[in-house]
């Protein structure tokens, strides 16, 4: 039904450019008139036996490309492609570009229509040639070639090629949503290269490299991590803290990533009270059952695990949760003996495996769900989409 439904699309383009070119050609046709008519018959009849390539190469050469039908060539190249269909789509994109008589413009449409091709069947380097090109020569498709080198250098993990392509975007085509969202795809590059650089250990270009991050966007919540992580590396835990204070403040969902990093640098400068003060504001500002636990571990280490136990059962009544249901019961599990204590122990396992099968993380824009942190989603490829989950099963 597909195949019918597209020849005849294709039946219906020829047939399009056939109406819209035939005055101009009238006398060029009265000229070549069998030839003309033999291949277009030749593609019916490819068509009614079912032969689609034999098809589009009759339609090919029974439609001149000239002004009149080149937008025809292109809407039959790019519904292929859309189809899944792209080694014939790039036949008639390719016919195209061998075709004398159009204009430049029409030469760079039909050259952008064949580097989507060639990212659609994974060619990438021969797209990269064709859009470096049109970037170099067309005004008019310069923009949207930089976009799909974006998108290929993002693919191919070449990170600086990818800023200095996205650098060249002119923001003024932008609505603000879009700029700004540049500016994030820049600064998740530019940490991208961080994470390269710290695993050579030259912190010198990581910083760099995360001091730019934030310069593209400041509320880059993943570049104060990541400095954060720096700061501690080289025992500097009074700056780690400096960017972790930031987190809050650029997306309170992360907070639970900072928690652990703002613990570890506490406990180095040897100031608890301090930590547990923190805890508490942050935990009034931004409630979660992650800092709940935070500070019931805090408040076993400085009590013991009655007052821990009661603080959770206190939160839990505001804030259940199944994470903090089993904190409580591993605090009174030590505490218990006989009968109750193999309750609490059953109770204990099945919790754990509810929390086994809980994803820690989802998408917010395609729902892709996982135990481990992506910044750039692998289901819909946004980046800083993935989130910690929250509420009665989440974080
Ligand atoms: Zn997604």
């Amino acid at each position: 039904m597909n195949t019918l439904a597209l020849l005849g699309a294709l039946v219906l383009g020829v047939l399009l450019g056939l109406g819209v070119g035939y005055i101009r050609r009238a006398s060029r046709e009265l000229r070549q008139p069998k030839d003309y008519a033999l291949q277009y018959y030749k593609g019916l009849s490819y068509l009614f036996n079912e032969q689609p390539d034999g098809a589009i190469d009759a339609f090919i050469g029974s439609l001149d490309v000239n002004s009149d039908t080149l937008e025809t060539h292109l809407a039959l190249g790019n519904m292929l492609r859309k189809r899944g269909e792209v080694t014939k789509a790039i036949k008639i994109h390719q016919n195209l570009l061998a075709r004398p008589g159009l204009t430049t413009r029409q030469l760079h449409e039909a050259q952008l229509e064949l580097a989507r091709d060639y990212v659609r069947s994974g060619l990438l380097d021969r797209a990269e040639a064709l859009l470096l090109e049109l970037v170099k020569l067309s005004s008019a498709y310069q923009q949207v070639a930089l976009e799909h080198l974006v998108e290929i250098y993002q693919d191919e993990q070449e990170w600086a090629k990818a800023i200095d392509m996205a650098a060249k975007l002119d923001s003024k085509h932008y609505k603000p949503k879009q700029a700004y969202q540049l500016n994030q795809l820049q600064a998740h590059f530019s940490c991208e290269l961080a994470l390269l650089e710290q695993k050579q250990r030259s912190y010198n270009k990581v910083r760099n490299h995360l001091l730019a991050a934030l310069k593209y966007d400041p509320q880059c919540v993943r570049a104060s991590l990541l400095f954060a992580h720096l700061e501690i590396i080289q025992g500097r835990y009074r700056g780690a803290l400096e960017h972790l204070h930031k987190v809050p403040e650029q997306a309170p969902d992360f907070i639970i990533e900072a928690l652990d990093m703002i613990c570890e640098c506490y406990d180095k400068l040897g100031e608890p009270e301090a930590l547990l003060r923190y805890l508490q504001s942050l935990y009034d500002s931004y409630p979660s059952n992650s800092l709940v636990l935070k500070i019931a571990e805090k408040l076993r280490w400085v009590n013991d695990d009655y007052r821990a136990a009661d603080f959770i059962a206190e939160q839990l009544k505001e804030r259940p949760s199944i994470r903090t249901l089993n904190r409580l019961v591993e605090l009174y599990l030590p505490h218990s003996e006989g009968r109750g204590r193999e309750n609490l122990q059953l109770l204990k396992q099945l919790v754990d495996k509810v929390i086994a099968e809980k994803p820690s993380y989802c998408c917010t824009k395609c729902g892709f769900s996982g135990n481990t942190i992506h910044w750039l989603c692998p289901g819909c490829k946004t980046w800083g989409s993935v989130r910690p989950i929250r509420g009665v099963a989440g974080e």
